[in-house]
């Protein structure tokens, strides 16, 4: 499933590729992912100029001389930008441009292509409820949003109207560079540990936006994105060695979704996490007689934080 990685990539994309196009006619195979009939978005799209493209959450959002235009890829797709006699046969619509070139857009199981008049934005009700994209919101409105929330770490990076644009595949990750167990509930987290949360997922993100989101998604152009597995630190490495203290990874079945953590790095109960910190130490020191440094007693923050943190999932087709 396309995330912020992915989308934000696609909105710079169609923002450079497809800003002044005009779109001279639409095919449109799947009318129950529209919001018109097939008939009205031909009416509300053709001889549409297109503008800026901007995200929220896994929305992509094309401002046109008439109106918006919303495309979500559901659960993954691809948007194809080719001549339009090399259009790929699965499609479930595209947008002809008057150049020649046209936007093929496929959704592997369900998507959505929505036209919102010009100042209604607030009215598309899938769009209107998303929590701020994960990577804008500054550290102070973090906190504010965690406050009085009693709910499992995990769930809320999950939860779109929390915070838009983490899903499962970043969460993992996300989750080990801050040190939470995935079931770890809100209220017991400190000061640092929402701060670590905040800084986790940008540097959960961030890598792979750097390199055009996961490798299983493609951009406009089909080519593939450069985050590969070996970016990933523990999200779907269920028996591999943690990367910060070589214990195995995990999965488990923690509310709808499968999570893979560190069970040393993210216990679900901080003290026990400080224990084995101590327990850690000597163990270090048999492997690397040089490291006398004994581990402090209870730093409640992670040093796991890596520069170049990752991660990704792995591609069900
Ligand atoms: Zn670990």
């Amino acid at each position: 499933m396309p995330e912020l990685p992915e989308i934000a990539s696609r909105a710079g994309e169609m923002r450079k590729a497809l800003s002044g196009r005009t779109i001279r006619d639409v095919e449109l195979l799947q009318p129950k992912c529209l919001n018109k009939t097939p008939a009205g978005m031909k009416r509300a799209l053709k001889g549409a100029t297109l503008g800026d493209t901007a995200y929220h959450g896994k929305w992509l959002f094309t401002e046109t001389t008439r109106g918006h235009l919303l495309i979500n890829l559901g659960m993954g797709g691809d948007m194809l930008l080719v001549r339009e006699d090399e259009l790929p046969e699965k499609r479930q619509a595209v947008l002809f441009f008057d150049d020649g070139e046209a936007l093929s857009i496929r959704f592997w199981w369900f998507g959505h292509v929505h036209h919102v008049p010009e100042g209604k934005l607030g009215t598309h009700r899938m769009s209107a409820k998303l929590g701020p994209n994960a990577l804008d919101v500054t550290k102070s409105e973090f906190r504010e949003l965690l406050r009085g929330r009693h709910g499992a770490a995990k769930s809320f990076l999950l939860n779109q109207e929390r915070i838009a644009g983490i899903g499962n595949a970043y969460s993992h990750d996300i989750l080990f560079l801050a040190g939470l167990h995935p079931e770890r509930k809100l209220d017991t987290l400190s000061g640092d540990e929402v701060d670590g949360l905040w800084q986790a997922i940008r540097d959960g993100l961030l890598p792979a936006l750097r390199k055009r989101g996961a490798w299983y998604e493609r951009d406009l152009r089909g080519r593939r994105g450069g985050f590969r597995m070996d970016d990933i630190l523990v999200g779907y490495k269920e028996g591999k060695p943690c990367p910060t203290c070589g214990a195995e990874i995990v999965k488990k079945r923690t509310g709808s979704t499968a999570s893979f953590f560190c069970p040393r790095c993210q216990p679900l109960n901080p003290k026990k996490k400080a224990a084995a910190k101590r327990r850690a130490a000597p163990r270090a020191r048999t492997r690397k007689p040089a490291a006398k440094k004994p581990a402090k007693k209870t730093t409640p923050k992670k040093d796991t934080r890596k520069p170049a943190r990752k991660t990704a999932r792995r591609r069900k087709r």
